[in-house]
């Protein structure tokens, strides 16, 4: 029988985590050293933000550096990877058979939300990557449905990951402590997540006083509800990291 992969999610902080992980490294390096080795990482990042699901479909994609005004050697950070077409035409077919709409971009590389995790997951970026896009407009729910469809490629030796952020007001960064209601929705969405409640997390903008501060627009929260989507129905949820940077960047990462 084939072993079902966990799905991901993490949060990737500032570009700069490429260069200065942090805390976090230890947790992302670790993580993967105690999963089985994938034949592919899927990966939905929060910095590709397309109206239908887009998929990389480059043999080699590219490093993109998409952010301005970084030090020098962020700009020189490679991350050679091979892409794999193959599963990029596998993805776009699941979701066809889900009426969700799809298609591949054989010009797209890859965005930091991408390659800065996936720096210390796979260092030695031999494992192929193919990238999807989120569609911000469609909220939550469409990205439940994105994951429930891509399901069966956790079946067939694929690493699905979201890739975002569990808290990103980028106007309520300070070098404080963390603010108070990045801890309340941290808790909020782990209760959510521990007992299933997907239904509810999807509409955390209205159940939660703070889910809109928390989330002034929702592009880093969504890759959470590609991987849970993802995820076994049955999944146990494991919660790696939580630390709280810049006062209101919750950097959680879980495991499905
Ligand atoms: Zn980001």
């Amino acid at each position: 029988m084939k072993k079902t992969l966990p799905t991901l999610f993490l949060s990737h902080g500032s570009p700069m985590h490429a260069l200065q992980p942090g805390e976090v490294r230890h947790v992302w390096e670790k993580l993967a050293r105690g999963l089985p080795r994938p034949q592919a990482v899927l990966i939905a990042s929060a910095h590709w933000e397309t109206k239908i699901a887009t998929l990389t479909a480059s043999e080699k994609p590219e490093t993109i550096h998409d952010f301005y005004g970084f030090p020098k050697p962020l700009y020189q950070i490679q991350y050679p990877a091979p892409g794999a077409p193959e599963l990029a035409a596998r993805a776009v077919e699941l979701l066809g058979q889900k009426n969700i709409p799809a298609a591949t971009d054989p010009g797209r590389g890859l965005d930091h939300g991408a390659w800065s995790p996936l720096l210390y997951l796979y260092p030695q970026a031999d494992v192929p990557v193919v990238q999807i896009s989120v569609q911000t407009g469609l909220g939550p729910k469409h990205h439940l449905e994105l994951g429930r469809a891509l399901a069966p490629l956790a079946d067939e030796g694929v690493l699905i990951l979201g890739s975002g952020h569990l808290t990103h007001n980028l106007g309520d960064r300070s070098n404080g402590e963390p603010t108070a209601y990045a801890r309340e929705f941290q808790d909020w969405v782990k209760q959510r997540i521990d007992r299933h409640a997907l239904d509810e997390l999807a509409d955390y903008r209205k159940l939660t006083p703070n889910g809109v501060r928390a989330h002034p627009t929702d592009e880093h929260f969504l890759p959470l509800f590609v991987a849970l989507g993802a995820a076994r129905q049955d999944y146990q949820a494991e919660r790696l990291y939580d630390g709280i940077e810049m006062g209101a960047l919750a950097m959680d990462a879980y495991l499905f």
